[in-house]
């Protein structure tokens, strides 16, 4: 049975642990601002989406508006502005709006509690999980279209999708229950999904999880799917 010591130390001993290493190194730190929610999905996705051509543009939008209260009282015109060419304009004017909320109802700091967290403009169930858990340290799960991945591969049918709510189930399941190794599985299980259970060519062979992973022990070919979005 997968669990999350098999995984934490599967990828480790396995020759992409140098990638976990600087993802630790990197990782955001227990920071209650805008940093903590660009981290997962707005600012991190929509650079790279963006391609090459906006790079630089994050980062500057992240140096003139470096916490949420800044980014509060800014007004809308300069918050796209300072947005142009990221694309994804509906995320900018939701984390203008979540800015705001936060200042307004939360003192100008992002709750550390999924639930409280979805309530917020632009944030799902998958951003929730990311900033609890990456931000503040809780033992909560987020699945990204990597963990969706590799858990449907190890617990389902590689080919079919997990319905939602059971993915979810499984991964609450698995993640520790102590925060700083509920990012560390996290992160573990992202890269995992990135960078061995690709969604073309899975590394079987080199995959810290082969032995407890379904869609190897029944021999099943696993297609060439387009990866599904996280919500
Ligand atoms: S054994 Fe292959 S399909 Fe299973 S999780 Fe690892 S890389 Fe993915």
């Amino acid at each position: 049975m997968l669990s999350c010591a098999c995984i934490l130390c599967g990828y480790e001993l396995h020759a992409q642990a140098v990638s976990l290493v600087q993802a630790q190194r990197t990782r955001p730190s227990v920071a209650r601002d805008a940093q903590s929610l660009c981290h997962p999905r707005v600012g991190v996705h929509a650079t790279a989406d963006a391609g090459t051509a906006s790079s630089g543009v994050f980062p500057r939008f992240m140096a003139r508006f470096p916490t949420i209260a800044s980014l509060a009282g800014a007004r809308p015109k300069a918050v796209m502005e300072e947005w142009d060419g990221l694309g994804y304009y509906a995320r900018a004017r939701n984390l203008h709006k979540l800015a705001r909320e936060v200042t307004r109802l939360h003192d100008g700091t992002l709750p550390d509690k999924p639930e409280e967290l979805r309530t917020l403009p632009g944030v799902g169930r998958y951003t929730a999980g990311a900033v609890a858990c990456f931000a503040y340290e809780k033992p909560v799960p987020t699945v990204d279209t990597n963990v969706r991945r590799v858990l449907t591969r190890v617990f389902g049918n590689a080919n079919v999708e997990m319905r939602n709510a059971e993915l979810w189930k499984v991964a609450s399941r698995l993640v520790p229950k102590d925060g700083p190794r509920a990012w560390r599985f996290n992160q573990a299980l992202m890269e995992l999904g990135a960078l061995v259970c690709k969604a073309r060519q899975p590394k079987c062979p080199e995959c810290p999880v082969r032995t407890d992973c379904r869609a190897v022990r029944s021999g099943m070919r696993i297609h060439n799917r387009p990866p599904a979005h996280p919500r």
